[in-house]
């Protein structure tokens, strides 16, 4: 048996019947992890063979075989790790073939052990007794270690290592932790930082010394039923937060003051996952108490993934607790919450991605498909597959641009991949566009709208004409100005842009984006002119009269005011009118403050006219100035409005609905939508967010 680039080759001596059996058996008795795209057989010259082995091959050609995710610790490794009897007691990388790290420590195909990080690290006897052994769960596993031969921890603080046993360094950590202090930890795909989720003052401490206000914390449990004392989990949820990928799940928080009030202020809901790594496991089963995992990073850079990384942010941490094996290929924790039974993602990496996607048009060239700026992603595309990185993040600054280009050309050369053209957003100021203009291939633009709608029409096999909506917070449109509320019919290789948001003015281009009051502003120019200054509302009291002064003549005068169809920013300006919020901290936290005050019960509509195909607001905006800040009502008519406004075109144009677009994270609107039409799809395995965009590029 060896690994070639197409997958697993078998040669075996039999005779056909035996050869059938072989395969079902194969089918039916497959390792957990495994996922079998297709098995097919045929003759070849007869060799004779003494016994079963692996035999090792060179990787030379493109690569086809589908890498693993890293995969969390399986129930087997689990016992074993608690039994003191076992050798690999209390070891804090105990894996084996189900479980265990893959796409972050994978160098290059075939994923053998000399193409890992694991390179470095020579078996011991018993280990590779265990690898060598067919009839051993540890056959082949690749990444295998233990006490003595493995992978082991280091303790310090900002100036030394703390020389102690392995055993103990985890209770010091567990201490550190309970003691209110921040601790770094480094994870499967990259560093955290972590504190206790209960304490307060220590998570009041991270978020000052993180520059991180509002953006909520994830919490890791050690089990299910501490995670239920958090929140409100159905069968569902449950399912995810216990699956090998072990993603960050968005949960309803439960009413009880367990956690710091500092976790995820001002929204009802929480992030959980729980411990996925051995040293998790080790580490939680010293702590009565749920921990903030966060990840290391400063905000818009890439997540830490090794001592320098973490070293920078040593002005955060009080001890780093870490070991000397290399991170390859970063990932960071997958988010998602449920929406009618179904996965929305927010965020597709350590467990999911590298995704692959079976194509059902075989391509005829390579393509590189380098998405968007913001919560960028990168896609391969060959033949009948698409392989989709894991999350890379926001490529604003010169290091996340290297990271950006590291994990492009990562991905490339684990498959051996060469593209014959590169497909990128229309948007020229996009990092990723001057990245493909770099390359000396020939370069296509997509438009980022038309890219969010095919994403799902690619992943799910959709070729018929489709009404896609495509709301999101921003992209380049074909008319130069920005995007963002758009239907499009979509129908074999091209669009038509049928309907959109009337635009309105973003004052103050992105500093707009960062105060949604200057949008509401905005809107109140647009319907009262000058005379919006003397408003008594909170978005126009936020600023001084000099400084809405100032804004009437931008706005007036086109000055730094581009236009924009954006759904996102009405969010925003929507959360300003009914007086939530007038600045913002992170992206989407408008969207994620307004759920909490949408009320089932309100089915009313606001108005609004649609005029020369464009979506006029104007009478909108004027009905929620007549409710007087009432939140409930503004924001439940709102949501209301929009899923009508879809319905009204669906009605008129009659095709099946796919939606794509950051707007779409709202679980409220996607809910809303199911129920009221069926005919309707959404992506289940990748973001509505840009992170779809690279795929929809093919
Ligand atoms: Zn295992
Ligand atoms: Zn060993
Ligand atoms: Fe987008």
């Amino acid at each position: 048996m060896y690994n070639d680039s197409y997958g697993v080759k078998i040669e075996i001596n039999c005779d056909y019947k035996t050869i059938e059996n072989f395969v079902s058996d194969i089918n039916r008795d497959k390792p957990p992890l495994a996922k079998i795209d297709k098995i097919s057989y045929i003759q070849v010259a007869p060799k004779s063979f003494a016994d079963f082995s692996i035999i090792k091959t060179k990787a030379t050609k493109q690569q086809h075989t589908k890498i693993s995710p890293d995969i969390s610790i399986c129930d087997e490794c689990q016992e074993e790790l608690t039994d003191p009897n076992n050798r690999r007691y209390g070891y804090a990388f105990i894996t084996c073939v189900s479980c265990g790290p893959r796409w972050s420590i994978i160098k290059s195909l075939p994923y053998d052990r000399e193409n890992t990080s694991f390179d470095k690290f020579v078996m011991c006897e018993k280990c590779a007794t265990e690898y060598t052994d067919p009839t051993d769960r540890r056959y082949h596993a690749q990444p295998i270690g233990c006490h003595d031969c493995g992978p082991v921890l280091n303790l310090r603080d900002k100036d030394k290592d703390i020389k102690t046993s392995q055993q103990d360094m985890i209770a010091q950590t567990a201490k550190q932790i309970k003691d209110g202090l921040i601790v770094a930890i480094k994870g499967v795909g990259g560093y955290h930082l972590v504190c206790d989720a209960t304490d307060d003052r220590a998570v009041s401490l991270l978020r000052q010394r993180k520059r991180r206000p509002h953006k909520p914390f994830a919490v890791m449990t050690r089990d299910i039923d501490t995670a239920k004392k958090l929140a409100h989990i159905d069968t569902k949820e449950q399912k995810w937060l216990q699956s090998s990928q072990r993603p960050i799940v968005v949960l309803g928080k439960k009413s009880n003051d367990i956690l710091s009030k500092h976790i995820a202020p001002d929204i009802d809901k929480v992030g959980l996952f729980l411990g996925y790594s051995p040293l998790h496991m080790l580490l939680l089963d010293m702590l009565d108490t749920p921990i903030v995992a966060t990840s290391a990073n400063i905000s818009g850079e890439p997540l830490c993934m090794n001592s320098a990384d973490i070293d920078e942010l040593k002005d955060i941490w009080d001890y780093c607790l870490e070991y000397n094996r290399d991170i390859i290929n970063s990932s960071d924790d997958s988010v998602l919450c449920v929406v009618k039974d179904k996965p929305l993602f927010y965020r597709v990496a350590r467990g999911f991605a590298p995704l692959a996607i079976k194509l059902h048009k075989k391509l005829e060239k390579n393509v590189l498909c380098v998405g968007a700026n913001q919560k960028s992603t990168v896609c391969i595309a060959f033949e009948n597959t698409a392989i989709v990185s894991p999350h890379i993040g926001d490529i604003d600054s010169v290091k996340s641009i290297k990271h950006f280009e590291t994990s492009t050309n990562n991905l490339k050369n684990i498959y051996n991949f060469k593209p014959d053209t590169i497909s990128t957003d229309k948007h020229p100021a996009y990092e990723t566009t001057k990245y493909a203009s770099r390359q000396n291939t020939k370069t296509k633009t997509v438009q980022h709208h038309y890219a969010h709608i095919k994403s799902v029409m690619i992943e799910q096999n959709i070729t018929t004409k489709v009404l896609g909506v495509s709301w999101d917070g921003t992209g380049y449109g074909d008319d130069g100005t920005l995007w963002g509320g758009e239907f499009i019919v979509c129908d074999g290789d091209d669009y038509d842009r049928i309907c959109s948001f009337k635009p309105f003015k973003l004052i103050g281009n992105h500093k707009a984006i960062k105060e949604p009051a200057r949008v509401a502003v905005s809107l109140l120019f647009d319907i009262y002119g000058r005379q919006a200054i003397d408003m008594d509302i909170g978005s126009v009291r936020h600023f001084s009269v000099q400084q809405l002064s100032s804004m009437y003549i931008m706005w007036q005068k086109d000055i730094n005011s581009p236009l924009s169809s954006s759904v996102g920013r009405l969010f925003d300006a929507v959360a300003s009118l009914c007086g939530l919020i007038h600045t913002i901290t992170y992206e989407g936290q408008s969207g994620a403050t307004m759920e909490q005050y949408f009320d089932i019960d309100i089915t009313e509509t606001y108005s609004y006219d649609i005029i020369d195909d464009k979506i006029d607001i104007s009478k909108m905006i004027k009905q929620i100035i007549d409710d007087k800040q009432n939140k409930t009502l503004i924001i439940s008519k709102f949501y209301r409005t929009l899923v009508d406004m879809i319905y009204n075109i669906y009605q008129r144009e009659r095709l099946p609905i796919v939606l794509g677009g950051g707007v779409f994270q709202s679980p409220v609107l996607v809910r809303l939508l199911k129920e009221k039409i069926t005919n309707i799809t959404i992506s289940n395995t990748l973001s509505p967010n840009d992170g779809a965009i690279c795929l929809g590029q093919i």
